[in-house]
C-alpha cells in the first residue's frame, strides 16, 4: 500500500446485493449485530491463541485476550474492540470486500421472509460482518494484524453501498476495533443496559472476558434549603466483563440452566429452534475429554447428501480447532450438534493426525454410546415429554440411526432398542422389537418383517397374505435403508429375524402336520405344471415352486436365502451401481383359479407370463417388456 492516502475499491458484486438485503430485511431483528460482531472478535482470539502456540512473539506485551464494547454517545458510535489476531491490509481488501467462499449465493437462496429465521442464517453463511449495516450508516474498521509493524495498520471505511476505501494507519494496539457510525433509528445501542441486556442474551458463553467500561452512580449534594440534583451514571476507566467469559462445557451441569444450554446449541448450530435434547460430561480416564452433544429437533435438509457435515467442533484445551470434525462422530449419528474439548490432543492437530489418533477412537465411541444412551433414556421414560421427544427424534433421524446398524457393530444391540415400526395390525410408527416379541403368538419361533418400496406396498404384499389370515404380526419395512440395514440382522434377544420375502415361509409350529401335508399334495399334484412354467419362465426365474403363504395372490416373488432383493437391486442400478444379475423365485399359489386355469391351458405361455409380470408389478416394480405385458392380457381379456 502507498502512502498517499486512501484507496477506493469496488465490493464485489455479490456483496453489494448482500448488503442491500441485509439492510432491507433484516432490519426488523437488528440487534444480531452485536452478536456476529462479538463473534469475529472471538475468532480473532481464537486465531491469536492457535497461531501464539508457534508464535509467542505475536502476544506482544498484551496477553490477556478480551473484546471490549464501547459507547459514545456523542459521536453516535459503538465499537467492538478486540486484541486478537488483526487483518493485514490485503486481509481488510479480502475478507471485508468479496465473500470467499459460495456464501453469499447459499445465503441468499435460504432466505425465507421470516425475518427471525433469516437473521438466524446470516451467520451460518461467513456474512455476519455485513450485519454491521442493519444499524450503521458508516463503519470505520481499524486493524493492525499481529505480525504487522505499527506503522502498517489499515483503515477500512464504507457506507454499505458500492464501495469501500482503505488506507495504511498508525495502530499502536494490535487487533480490529469496528466503530459503528449507527443510524438515527438505531440509536438504542447507545444505551449501556441494552447492549448489556443483548450480550447476555447471546454472547454469554463466549469463553473470553466481553468488557465494558464501569458504571457509577453520581449524585451532587444538593446544599441547605435547596431541591435534590438529579444523578446519573458515569463512566470510569475500569473495565470488567459483562458475560461469565468461561466456555459453557467447562462449567459444571448444575450452573448451567437450560435457556444457557439452549442459546448455547443455536449458537453453535446455527439452528434457529431449540434442541430436543443434550448430554453433558466430564470423561476421565485414559483419554480425558469434555463432551456436550445436542440432538437437533429437526432434520437439515441435507442430511442425506454428500454435503451433510458433522456438527461437532473440536477444542483442544478450550482452544478452538476444528469445525465438523467429522472422526468425533460415527456418520449414523451426523445430525449431532455440540462440542468435544480434549485435554490429550496435541493443538497443532491435523484432521489427517485426527483419522489415526486412537483417542479420537475413544471419543468417537465415547460420544456414541452417550448419545445412544441418552435416547435409549428418552425412549424408555415414563414422562409424556420424553416420549413426545422421543417420537420426534425418531421421525427425523430414525432412518439414519438405521445405518449404524451396518456401520456399528459394537452398538448393534443399542441400536436395535431403539427401532420402532409400523406393523400389519398397528400403522402407528411405535412398535419396538421388545413389543413385537411380547406378542409373539405361542409356537411363533421367529420375529417376521417384509420390506417394500412403500409402507403401503409393504402393508399389501402377497406375502403376508397366510400371515393375516393366521393372524401373525409383521413388521412393516419402507425406509430406503432398511433391506440393507436388516441383512446385518439375524437376530434380537434371542430370536430370530426373518424376511418373509426371502427364502421359504416356515411357520415352524404355527403350521400344523395337515397344512405341510396338504401342501406336500398340491406340490406332487401340481409337478407337471410347475416344470412347464419353469420351462415358460426360464428366462426370467430361477424357480417355481408350489406355496402356501398365499391367499388371493395367484402368485408372488420371493428372493432365495442371501440373495438381493429385486427391489434392492432397482435401488442399486438407480444409484449407478453395478448388481449382479440374480434370478428371484415364483412361488405359485394352487389354490387360486387362475393358477388351476393353467392346467391343460391352450394359451399357457401368455398365462404363465402375465401371472409372473402381475407378481412383479405387486411388488412395486415394472415388467420388462410393458407392452407385451398388455398385449398379452388384452388377448387374455378377449378370450
Ligand atoms: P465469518 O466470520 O463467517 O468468516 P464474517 O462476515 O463474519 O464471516 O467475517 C468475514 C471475515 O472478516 C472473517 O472471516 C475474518 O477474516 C474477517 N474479520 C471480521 N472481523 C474480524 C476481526 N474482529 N478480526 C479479524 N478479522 C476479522
Ligand atoms: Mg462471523
Amino acid at each position: 500500500m502507498s502512502e498517499q492516502g486512501a484507496q477506493k475499491h469496488s465490493f464485489q458484486a455479490e456483496v453489494a446485493q448482500l448488503l442491500h438485503l441485509v439492510t432491507h430485511s433484516l432490519y426488523s431483528n437488528p440487534e444480531i449485530f452485536l452478536r456476529e460482531l462479538i463473534s469475529n472478535a472471538s475468532d480473532a482470539c481464537d486465531k491469536l491463541r492457535f497461531e501464539g502456540i508457534n508464535h509467542p512473539e505475536y502476544y506482544e506485551n498484551d496477553p490477556d485476550l478480551h473484546v471490549r464494547v464501547s459507547l459514545d454517545k456523542d459521536n453516535k458510535t459503538i465499537t467492538i474492540s478486540d486484541n486478537g489476531i488483526g487483518l493485514t491490509q490485503q486481509e481488510a481488501i479480502d475478507n471485508l470486500g468479496t465473500i470467499a467462499k459460495s456464501g453469499t449465493k447459499d445465503f441468499m437462496s435460504k432466505l425465507s421472509g421470516d425475518q427471525k429465521a433469516d437473521a438466524q442464517l446470516i451467520g451460518q453463511f461467513g456474512v455476519g460482518f455485513y450485519s454491521g449495516f442493519i444499524v450503521a450508516e458508516k463503519i470505520t474498521v481499524e486493524s493492525r494484524h499481529a505480525a504487522a509493524d505499527v506503522a502498517d495498520g489499515v483503515r477500512w471505511i464504507s457506507s454499505g453501498t458500492g464501495d469501500f476505501e482503505v488506507e495504511q494507519i498508525n495502530k499502536a494496539s494490535r487487533g480490529t476495533d469496528i466503530i459503528l457510525h449507527l443510524r438515527d433509528n438505531a440509536l438504542e445501542y447507545l444505551e449501556s443496559y441494552k447492549v448489556k441486556q443483548i450480550i447476555n442474551k447471546y454472547s454469554d458463553h463466549i469463553s473470553l472476558p466481553i468488557e465494558m467500561q464501569k458504571e457509577i452512580w453520581q449524585q451532587e449534594e444538593a446544599a441547605e434549603g435547596e431541591e435534590a440534583k438529579p444523578g446519573q451514571m458515569v463512566k470510569t476507566d475500569e473495565w470488567e466483563a459483562i458475560n461469565s467469559a468461561s466456555a459453557l462445557w467447562t462449567r459444571n451441569k448444575n450452573e448451567i440452566t437450560d435457556e444457557q444450554y439452549t442459546e448455547f446449541y443455536k449458537n453453535v448450530s446455527h439452528d434457529f429452534d431449540a434442541p430436543l435434547a443434550w448430554t453433558h460430561n466430564r470423561v476421565e480416564g485414559s483419554t480425558e475429554y469434555t463432551q456436550l452433544l445436542y440432538i437437533p429437533s429437526k432434520a437439515a435438509s441435507n442430511l442425506f447428501t454428500r454435503e451433510a457435515k458433522a456438527g461437532i467442533k473440536l477444542y483442544v484445551k478450550r482452544v478452538f480447532i476444528m469445525d465438523e470434525a467429522d472422526n468425533l462422530i460415527p456418520n449414523y449419528l451426523r445430525f449431532v450438534q455440540g462440542v468435544v474439548d480434549s485435554a490429550d490432543l496435541p493443538l497443532n492437530v491435523s484432521r489427517e493426525l485426527l483419522q489415526e489418533s486412537r483417542d479420537v477412537k475413544t471419543i468417537r465411541e465415547g460420544n456414541a454410546r452417550r448419545v445412544l444412551t441418552m435416547l435409549d433414556a428418552l425412549a424408555k421414560s415414563e414422562d409424556e415429554k420424553d416420549q413426545e421427544k422421543f417420537k420426534t427424534f425418531y421421525a427425523e433421524f430414525g432412518s439414519v440411526i438405521k445405518e449404524g446398524l451396518g456401520e456399528d457393530f459394537g452398538n448393534r444391540e443399542r441400536i436395535l432398542k431403539l427401532l420402532r415400526f409400523s406393523t400389519s395390525t398397528n400403522d402407528e410408527v411405535s412398535t419396538s422389537l421388545a413389543d413385537y416379541k411380547a406378542r409373539m403368538k405361542d409356537g411363533q419361533k421367529a420375529i417376521y418383517y417384509v420390506t417394500a418400496e412403500s409402507l403401503s406396498a409393504a402393508k399389501n404384499s402377497p406375502q403376508l397374505e397366510l400371515f393375516k389370515k393366521k393372524g401373525i404380526e409383521v413388521l412393516l419395512m419402507a425406509d430406503r435403508v432398511d433391506e440393507w440395514a436388516m441383512e446385518f440382522i439375524h437376530e434380537f434377544d434371542g430370536t430370530p429375524m426373518q424376511n418373509v420375502s426371502k427364502g421359504a415361509v416356515d411357520l415352524g409350529d404355527l403350521q400344523d402336520a395337515e397344512e405341510k401335508k396338504a401342501l406336500e399334495a398340491a406340490a406332487e399334484q401340481f409337478k407337471p405344471v410347475v416344470d412347464k412354467l419353469s420351462d415358460s419362465l426360464k428366462a426370467k426365474t430361477q424357480q417355481v415352486r408350489v406355496t402356501t403363504r398365499l391367499v388371493d395372490s395367484p402368485a408372488c416373488l420371493v428372493t432365495g436365502e442371501g440373495e438381493l432383493s429385486p427391489q434392492l437391486i432397482r435401488m442399486l442400478k438407480q444409484a449407478g451401481q453395478a448388481v449382479p444379475e440374480s434370478k428371484p423365485i415364483l412361488e405359485i399359489n394352487p389354490e387360486h383359479p387362475l393358477v388351476k386355469k393353467l392346467e391343460g391351458s391352450n394359451q399357457f405361455d401368455d398365462l404363465a407370463n402375465v401371472i409372473f409380470d402381475q407378481a412383479v408389478i405387486a411388488e412395486g416394480g415394472l415388467p420388462d417388456d410393458p407392452a407385451a405385458y398388455v398385449k398379452r392380457i388384452n388377448s387374455l381379456l378377449l378370450k
